[in-house]
C-alpha cells in the first residue's frame, strides 16, 4: 500500500484529532503517504483534500473537534455517489480508506465498498460508545467526564434549594453516557433508552421515587439523568410535567454540544492513538471492511457490518448497584 486517504464523518467526537494525528505518524512511519479528504464523504464527493504529513498533525491531539472537519453527507446514500467517489479514490491512486466516525459513517464506508476496491477500515469516533466490538468508542469517556462535570455543579446548586433537576445528556439511542455519568455523579434516577424500551417510566412513577427518596434519607436535591430522546419534548416538558404532579420547582438542564467540546480525556488520547495506529497496521496486513477495536487492552478487528448490527449491552452490574442499592424504591423491613 502506497497511499491512503482518511476522513472524519458524521457527530464530531473528543479524540478524533488524536486518531488522525496517529493515522498519519503511523502511516508515515510505513512509508505510506496519506491524503485526508475536508468535511467527510461530502469531500469525496467534491475532491476538496489535501496531503496530510506530519508536520501537518504536531499539536493537535489536545483539542476536540476535527481539523479536517466532518460533516453529514445525505447523498452519499445514492449508488451514484459511492461510484463518483469510488472514481474520485481512483484517480488519486489511494490503496486503503480509513474512516473515523459512528455507526453512519462505518455503513457509508460499507456502502463505498460496493463500489470501490480499495481496502476500508473503520475507527470508532463517537461519543455514544454504541458500536459493538470495542470496549469503548473514542470520545465516550471524555463526553461522561464532562456530563459529570455538570452533574457535580447542578448538585451545588440543587442542594442548596433542595430541589429537582433533570440533565439531558447525549447518547443517541444508547443508555452508555447517562448510565456512566449518572453513577459518578450519584444522581438519584436516570432514564436510559435500554429501560425505557422494557419498562417506560411515569410521572408518578416518578414522582412516588423523589418523595419514597426523601423519605428515606430526608428532603433534599434530587438529579435526575434523561438520555435523549427518551421523553417526549425532553428535560424541558419533564419538568413542567413533574413541577404539576410534584407541586415544587422542577428545573430542566440540557447539556447538548457541551459534551463534544474542550480537551479530550486522558483515556480517549491514548485510545485513539492506539486505534490510529492500528488501523494502519490492519491496512498492512490487507484486511478490509472493519473497524479497529480495543477488547481488554487488544487491539482488534471487528468487521463493520458487526459494529452496528450487534449492540454491547449496558454494564448489568452498574445498572443493579444504581437502581438496588443506591437507589432503594422498597423499603426493606427492619428486623
Ligand atoms: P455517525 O457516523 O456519527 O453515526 P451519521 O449517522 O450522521 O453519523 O452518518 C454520517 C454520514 O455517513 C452520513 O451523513 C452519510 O454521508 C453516511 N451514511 C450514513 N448512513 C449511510 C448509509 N446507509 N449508506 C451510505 N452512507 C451513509
Amino acid at each position: 500500500v502506497q497511499r491512503i486517504g482518511v476522513l472524519t464523518s458524521g457527530g464530531d467526537a473528543p479524540g478524533m484529532n488524536a486518531a488522525l494525528r496517529a493515522v498519519v505518524l503511523a502511516a508515515d512511519h510505513y512509508g505510506m503517504e496519506v491524503i485526508a479528504f475536508r468535511h467527510g464523504y461530502q469531500g469525496l464527493l467534491d475532491n476538496d483534500h489535501a496531503p496530510m504529513r506530519p508536520a501537518d498533525v504536531m499539536h493537535i491531539l489536545q483539542y476536540s473537534g476535527t481539523v479536517i472537519k466532518s460533516a453529514r453527507c445525505q447523498r452519499f446514500k445514492e449508488v451514484e455517489a459511492a461510484q463518483e467517489a469510488a472514481a474520485n479514490l481512483d484517480a488519486l491512486s489511494i490503496d486503503a480508506l480509513v474512516v473515523i466516525g459512528g455507526d453512519g459513517s462505518f455503513r457509508g464506508a460499507e456502502h463505498l465498498s460496493a463500489h470501490w476496491d480499495g481496502q476500508i477500515i473503520g475507527v470508532p469516533g463517537t461519543i455514544d460508545n454504541d458500536l459493538f466490538g470495542t470496549d469503548a468508542t473514542i470520545g465516550y469517556a471524555t463526553a461522561v467526564h464532562i456530563a459529570m462535570d455538570a452533574l457535580d455543579k447542578i448538585r451545588d446548586t440543587a442542594d442548596a434549594m433542595d430541589r429537582v433537576f433533570i440533565v439531558e445528556v447525549m447518547g443517541r439511542y444508547a443508555g452508555f453516557i447517562g448510565l456512566s455519568s449518572a453513577m459518578a455523579a450519584g444522581a438519584e434516577r436516570m432514564i436510559l433508552p435500554e429501560l425505557q424500551k422494557e419498562k417506560p417510566l411515569t410521572i408518578s412513577t416518578i414522582v412516588k421515587h423523589i418523595e419514597r427518596t426523601n423519605a428515606i434519607r430526608g428532603e433534599g436535591s434530587y438529579v435526575m439523568v434523561l438520555s435523549e430522546h427518551q421523553w417526549p419534548g425532553g428535560a424541558v416538558a419533564l419538568a413542567e410535567q413533574l413541577e404539576a404532579e410534584y407541586h415544587l420547582p422542577c428545573r430542566p438542564c440540557l447539556l447538548g454540544h457541551i459534551q463534544r467540546g474542550g480537551p479530550p480525556s486522558p483515556a480517549d488520547r491514548i485510545l485513539a492513538s492506539e486505534l490510529g495506529v492500528h488501523a494502519i497496521e490492519l491496512i498492512r496486513d490487507g484486511v478490509t471492511k472493519v473497524m479497529a477495536g480495543m477488547q481488554a487492552g487488544t487491539p482488534i478487528a471487528v468487521p463493520l457490518r458487526d459494529t452496528w448490527e450487534k449492540k454491547n449491552p449496558l454494564d448489568s452490574n452498574l445498572l443493579r448497584i444504581q437502581h438496588e442499592i443506591f437507589n432503594p424504591v422498597k423499603k426493606t423491613p427492619r428486623t
